[in-house]
């Protein structure tokens, strides 16, 4: 992996060998945690591109190591003085050892977000094969959106309309709602074709520049 930081900016020194790493979600922004990294803790990210700190009590942590729940380095980015670093991570799970997605609680306000979690879920269940011995419970309507292409465009298509009908009414409350409507049938579609939701938002922040 290739990332802009130069470790020639970093100031180890006023943090007796230590500086600080923020891991942000690089999907949402969400902090998700924050923990020391020495000199060693920053070559292994930079090699490897997946997030290594360093525990005061453990010295060299490659997080996710033994639970699995690595973070995976878009971009790393050293503050004005060097001696902090915010890292942009794909997750591969909750950050915190305590199963929360992140250290400072479940995120708050970002429904997109949540929203791609659930659907992620679906799809990850609709690719296992079936337990046999589970109770067989009504299947989520998201995982039926998945499993039919043809099902799931032709709501994305009514939903659609349906929203265009409510703008054109000037009805607000239900504008809402059919927003929502396309917002999920879109992030389900994208799901299942492929398309990662973060690659939506890579092209929005672009435009945004
Ligand atoms: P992991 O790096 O996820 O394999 O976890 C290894 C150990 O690191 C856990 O047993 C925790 O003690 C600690 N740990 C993991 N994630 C966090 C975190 N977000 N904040 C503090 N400690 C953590
Ligand atoms: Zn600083
Ligand atoms: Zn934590
Ligand atoms: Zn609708």
């Amino acid at each position: 992996p290739h990332f802009a930081l130069d470790p020639a900016q970093l100031d180890f020194d006023k943090g007796n060998g230590l500086l600080v790493m923020v891991a942000q979600d690089a999907a949402d922004g969400a902090v998700l945690m924050v923990a020391f990294a020495d000199r060693e803790a920053v070559t292994r990210t930079l090699e490897t591109g997946e997030l290594h700190f360093f525990s005061r009590r453990r010295g060299l942590w490659k997080k996710g190591e033994t639970s699995g729940n690595t973070l995976r380095v878009v971009d790393l980015r050293a503050d004005c003085d060097g001696d902090a670093i915010v890292a942009r991570v794909v997750p591969a799970g909750p950050a915190c050892h305590t199963g929360a997605t992140t250290c400072f609680g479940e995120p708050q306000g970002d429904a997109l977000r949540a929203l791609e979690r659930v659907i992620q879920q679906r799809a990850a269940e609709a690719a296992r094969p079936p337990d046999p011995d589970a109770t067989q419970g009504r299947p989520s309507y998201t995982r039926r959106l998945l499993a039919d292409r043809n099902l799931r465009l032709k709501k994305l298509g009514e939903e659609s309309t349906e929203l265009v009908v409510a703008l054109a009414d000037g009805d607000k409350a239900r504008a809402a709602e059919e927003a929502a409507d396309v917002v999920y049938h879109v992030m389900v579609a994208l799901r299942a074709s492929g398309v990662e939701w973060a690659d939506v938002l890579e092209v929005l922040r672009k435009r945004a520049r």
